[in-house]
């Protein structure tokens, strides 16, 4: 079938030249041919069809490993693997199934192009802690991840299922699909955050990223892991009816385990490397902590303005020149061992158990809730908490966003900029964000509730409706209607490990540390959202070279001795 879109002139490239450069390095790595091929229909979303063939068609051009075949909507090769929705690209559909519903834009890109090196290297790069469980798979699965190109979280999901799908090619079909490209199936799932996961067309159902191996246990039983739990299904419950493998554990031996790769974990690990020490970045979710999910930043010396996820690209780029930075593995508990006899400190993890003569805390902070009625009902069906996630889900609708700080300001322009309608509320009558966010605010005409609270979120049973608002000067309560709203009122830090080693927290519950980032307990540092304090990317990256600096020094020279 003849190609709908073409190029204008044959040397015209649609990717950028360092991108192109970079691609052209990463697939020297290819293996084995890659058939990529494009499914569009003329009158459907055609700039993302035509985004999709120019793309496919530039990454063809780089490599004489990859083809591109078009396809019209409707043929019989559409038919044959039963595509109708455009723009779809299949990567080798006689061999996998896995598909990108939607262009794969931004974030979904990188999903993209991992998929293309694995299937090529035929490798599904599963843990050796997943693969195992993948094994024990005997049905069918079609896996469905809603996903937005502005979120951080997506890719990782994809790639979960992408990694099945090359793991259990007869059993498994993945697809990636773009909410936006595609609304009737997004409204058919009632998506209301991404990523969203439906399994075998919602025999099983969940929101956000899953560290893999919860993926392919949850993927396997069609059973939240909080179930199975109860259920004692998992590994080492009575019952236990987990395939062998769950579990396992690899030794490693190292000086210092940094856990958070945020701008303080990351800068952490490129100071103790720097430094001589054997060091590895432990993350149980995405790289780049909450500067990940900031639509913009502005205030980072040396960058006028960078999307968050961007400029921790970079930072996780640089950092991982030095540093292992493990995505994905999440610390499950830390046994200190004897400090009066030398014993190391054994910190277990989700795939490995790592003994370390210290540890940097860099847990970070996560979102706070607002404890209003009907808050975790809505979560996900229009309550939410991630303006660069969920924001496409609002175009042309409204929306609240409840807070007054530089997060709710940066999420309010960031949806105006969407074309969202926004109105913000706010406890008191000032701003406690920047001042160029309050100006900014106030130029783009964003209507403000000032001195209001939201004592209620109501909705119908799909999604948010109205938000019982209350006034706290004149008490009046009125009615707010909304398709969604985006709680953006602080952040809570992430203690959970700190206190399981007898940290000490300060009265307001963030990490106490002294100036040079040592907690009261000997070996054992922390820096970032997680002290508290001024809570920038710039402060974190400083603490997290003190920590790391700190922790250089008493392995050398042990102060408790
Ligand atoms: P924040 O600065 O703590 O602000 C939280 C906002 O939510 C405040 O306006 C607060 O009201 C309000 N609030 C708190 N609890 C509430 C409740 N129960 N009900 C209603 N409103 C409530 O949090 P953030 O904006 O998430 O920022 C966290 C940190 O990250 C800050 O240090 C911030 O500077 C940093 N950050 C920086 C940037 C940037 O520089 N570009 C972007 C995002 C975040 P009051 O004002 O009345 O206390």
């Amino acid at each position: 079938m003849a190609p709908h879109f073409k190029r204008d002139k044959d040397d015209d490239w649609f990717l950028p030249k360092d991108v192109q450069d970079q691609l052209t390095k990463t697939f020297k790595d290819l293996k084995d041919d890659v058939i990529l091929e494009v499914f569009t229909q003329p009158g459907v979303n055609d700039e993302f069809s035509d985004y999709t063939v120019k793309f496919c068609t530039d990454l063809a051009r780089l490599t004489d490993k990859i083809t591109v075949r078009e396809f019209a909507i409707p043929s019989a090769r559409a038919d044959e693997l039963g595509v109708t929705a455009s723009p779809t690209l299949c990567i080798n559909p006689d061999e996998y199934h896995i598909r990108f519903l939607g262009a794969p834009l931004g974030e979904e890109g990188k999903a993209f192009i991992t998929a293309i090196m694995l299937v090529s290297l035929k490798m599904s790069a599963l843990s050796e802690t997943s693969a195992p469980i993948i094994e024990a798979l005997h049905d069918k699965r079609l896996i469905q991840v809603f996903v937005s190109p502005t979120c951080p979280y997506c890719p990782g999901q994809a790639m979960n299922a992408i990694k099945c799908a090359i793991a259990k090619p007869d059993l498994v079909t993945a697809e990636c699909i773009e909410m936006n490209e595609n609304p009737e199936l997004t409204e058919h799932y009632n998506v209301g955050s991404v990523p969203h996961t439906v399994i075998n067309e919602g025999a099983h159902e969940a929101l956000g990223l899953l560290p893999e191996e919860r993926f392919a246990v949850e993927l396997v039983y069609l059973k939240s892991a909080e179930e199975l739990l109860k259920e004692g299904a998992l590994p080492g419950q009575e019952g236990d009816k987990a395939p062998k493998g769950f579990g396992t554990i690899e030794p490693g031996e190292v000086d210092l385990v940094i856990i958070g790769a945020g701008p303080a974990g990351l800068t952490a690990g490129i100071y103790a490397v720097r430094a001589g020490l054997k060091a590895v970045v432990l993350e149980k979710s995405i790289i780049g902590g909450q500067v990940a999910l900031t639509p913009v930043v502005e205030n980072y010396p040396g960058f006028a303005t960078v999307p968050g996820k961007q400029l921790m690209d970079i930072m996780s780029e640089h950092a991982r020149e030095y540093v292992p930075v493990h995505e994905g593995e999440g610390v499950e508990s830390i046994e200190m061992g004897d400090i009066e006899n030398d014993e190391t400190i054994t910190v277990t993890t989700t795939r490995g158990v790592y003994s370390t003569k210290a540890i940097i805390l860099v847990t970070g902070a996560s979102y706070r809730k607002l404890g209003a009625k009907g808050e975790d009902t809505y979560f996900g069906r229009g309550i939410n908490y991630c303006a660069s996630c969920d924001g496409y889900l609002y175009k042309g609708k409204s929306v609240a966003i409840i807070g007054g700080g530089n997060t709710a300001l940066t999420d309010a322009l960031h949806l105006k900029n969407l074309g969202v309608e926004v109105t913000l509320i706010h406890r008191r009558d000032t701003f406690r964000a920047q001042q160029p966010l309050v100006d900014s605010v106030e130029r783009e005409g964003i209507a403000v509730l000032w001195d209001t609270v939201v004592d209620e979120i109501q909705g119908n049973d799909q999604r948010v409706t109205n938000l019982k608002i209350r006034n706290l000067k004149t008490k009046a309560v009125t009615d707010l209607p909304v398709d969604g709203a985006f709680v953006a009122i602080g952040q809570e830090p992430a203690t959970e490990l700190a206190l399981s080693m007898g940290v000490e927290l300060k009265p307001d519950g963030f990490v106490k540390v002294g100036p040079d980032m040592r907690t009261n307990v000997p070996r054992v540092y922390a820096a970032g959202d997680l002290v508290g304090g001024l809570q920038q990317i710039v402060t974190a990256i400083g603490e997290g070279s003190i920590a790391a600096m700190s922790a250089f020094e008493d392995i050398a020279h042990p102060y408790w001795k």
